[in-house]
């Protein structure tokens, strides 16, 4: 099984959805590895987003992820990576389909409620980035063959 990184964005913690998004990815099957709230510093966000730094918006998403605190989450399935990223939808909301995460709760490129990793690599270096090894938890899902078949997982 994967894991990936998904971080409630402080417009969703503003918003009041937190309890809303989480509950998405529950029902979808997806195991909590871990949860936690945390305000982001500017060095993890520089990290974090270094693919953008050229960015005419570098300095404004920055800002925009540092309103208040976020959640970070750890989702673990199988192909958790991809199925987090389908579940969130295209990054600008507006263009997000409907049934998405973003398409649903997201009207805007910046504002678009989570962050999902993207690929194996860049999830298992998101997941250290903001969790330290004893804060991700591995439990037996009781009702694994309920969500899979057992070749699946
Ligand atoms: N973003 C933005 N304007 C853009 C592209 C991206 O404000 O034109 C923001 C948006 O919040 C997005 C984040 O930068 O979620 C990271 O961009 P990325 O291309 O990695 O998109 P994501 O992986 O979040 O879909
Ligand atoms: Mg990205």
């Amino acid at each position: 099984m994967e894991k990936t990184l998904v971080i409630l964005k402080p417009c969703t913690v503003q918003r009041g959805l937190i309890g809303e998004i989480i509950s998405r990815f529950e029902r979808k099957g997806l195991i909590l590895a871990g949860m936690k709230m945390m305000w982001l510093t500017d060095e993890m966000l520089n990290e974090h987003y270094a693919h953008l730094r050229e960015k005419p918006f570098f300095q404004r998403l920055k800002d925009s992820m540092r309103i208040s605190p976020a959640i970070v989450c750890c989702w673990e399935g199988v192909d958790a990576i991809q199925v987090v990223r389908t579940m969130a939808g295209s990054t600008n909301g507006r263009a997000a389909l409907p049934g998405t995460i973003r398409g649903d709760y997201s009207i805007s490129f910046q504002e678009n409620i989570v962050h999902a990793s993207d690929a194996p690599e860049t999830a298992a270096i998101e997941v250290k980035r903001f969790f330290n090894e004893n804060e991700i938890y591995t439990y037996p899902p009781a009702l694994l063959s309920s969500f899979y078949a057992t070749d699946e997982f």
